[in-house]
């Protein structure tokens, strides 16, 4: 089969009472896009009879494939193991439950046509999603956004269309937590919105549980960001200023301070000084240990050092696959 101009990439668990709906509006969506379509369904270890009707919407129709994971690996992985099967020129990454509307899909399209290798949906409104979820998110995004190295928009999710060069690249990238938007904006090129209000789920009930949301939120700090690790070098310092003003306090008081009662507190600010001078010392070495550890774990996560989006007058280059090097150049749709 030639090559698709669309891969859609679906990850599910336990989405049975979705699926007829799902496939029915794609369906109608493929006839009205300028190209062939192929989809990509990623059962993630369901339980329920997710799997049986994936078997028969493939044996109907030949443009769906599926792939089924030995158990519930989670959302992300999921997604990462659909990406690795997806062959279109562009490829259109969504959620089961149409709560990521087909319809915008045709919008995304039309962005890509136009030039840019990333378009992501980004949410206006959430209806039928509880206020506590509506507000944690919200916090949460903004939260990311200051403390992450690169700039992933707010209220955005998986929900978007890639071009091949940044579905290689994403491929490429070896880290084990993945937290898929952030490295979709780690990779940078030509990157746009579209915007759309999304809308509860068809049917079924909520996978991602309060535990699996904590997880993922936990993931994206700590995969892109390094503030946590310098949370004890900041409380060192702090700590070390208060001893500080400790020590001033205490040679005020014993050779500049005439009055009689200032001495009273004299002691208590020479043992204070000590226990928080004591305090910065081991903080900060913390925060020491904290920096290199911080560089180990750069080195592991094995990104590449740079993305490439156009070569002008140069040979791409004949490895661009080694990761041992951390250097994973790319040119957009040359590879
Ligand atoms: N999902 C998955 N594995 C999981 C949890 C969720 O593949 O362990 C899928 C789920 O079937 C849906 C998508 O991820 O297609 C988003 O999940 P959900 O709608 O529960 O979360 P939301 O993002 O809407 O809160
Ligand atoms: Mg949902």
């Amino acid at each position: 089969m030639p090559q698709p101009t669309y891969s859609f990439v679906i990850p599910l668990y336990n989405e049975e009472d979705n699926l007829p709906e799902l496939y029915r509006q794609l369906s109608r969506l493929f006839e009205s896009l300028d190209g062939d379509s192929e989809l990509i369904l990623v059962d993630d270890g369901s339980r329920d009879r997710s799997l049986a009707i994936l078997r028969s919407l493939q044996a109907q129709d030949a443009r769906v494939r599926y792939l089924s994971l030995g158990r519930n690996f989670g959302h992300q992985i999921a997604l990462s193991a659909g990406l690795q099967f997806a062959t279109g020129k562009a490829i259109v990454v969504m959620d089961a439950d149409l709560q990521d509307p087909p319809e915008v899909v045709a919008q995304l399209s039309e962005q890509w046509r136009a030039g840019y290798d990333v378009v992501y949906g980004q949410r206006l409104s959430r209806t039928k999603e509880g206020w506590l979820k509506r507000l944690t998110a919200y916090g949460f995004y903004r939260l990311l956004n200051r403390l992450s190295d690169v700039e992933i928009p707010a209220d955005t999710g998986d929900f978007c269309l890639m071009d091949r060069a940044v579905a290689d690249l994403l491929n490429q990238m070896p880290e084990r937590n993945r937290y898929i938007r952030g490295l979709r904006a780690w990779v940078g090129f030509r990157q746009t919105a579209v915007q759309f209000h999304r809308p509860g789920r068809f049917a079924g009930s909520v996978k991602y549980t309060f535990r699996k949301s904590l997880a993922l939120a936990i993931n994206s700090i700590l995969g892109f960001s390094k503030i946590p690790l310098r949370l004890a070098t900041y409380l060192g310092l702090f700590s070390a200023g208060f001893a500080g003003l400790m020590m001033v306090l205490t040679i005020y008081w014993r050779f500049f301070d005439r009055s009689p009662n200032s001495h009273r507190l004299e002691g208590f600010a020479l043992i204070t000084m000590g226990v928080f001078f004591l305090g910065a010392v081991q903080l900060i070495c913390i925060g020491i240990l904290g920096e290199y550890i911080g560089r180990i774990y750069e080195e592991v996560k094995g990104r590449p050092l740079f993305t490439i989006k156009e070569l002008g007058g140069l040979k791409p280059l004949s490895n661009p696959h080694n990761t041992q090097t951390h250097a994973v150049p790319l040119a957009k749709g040359l590879y």
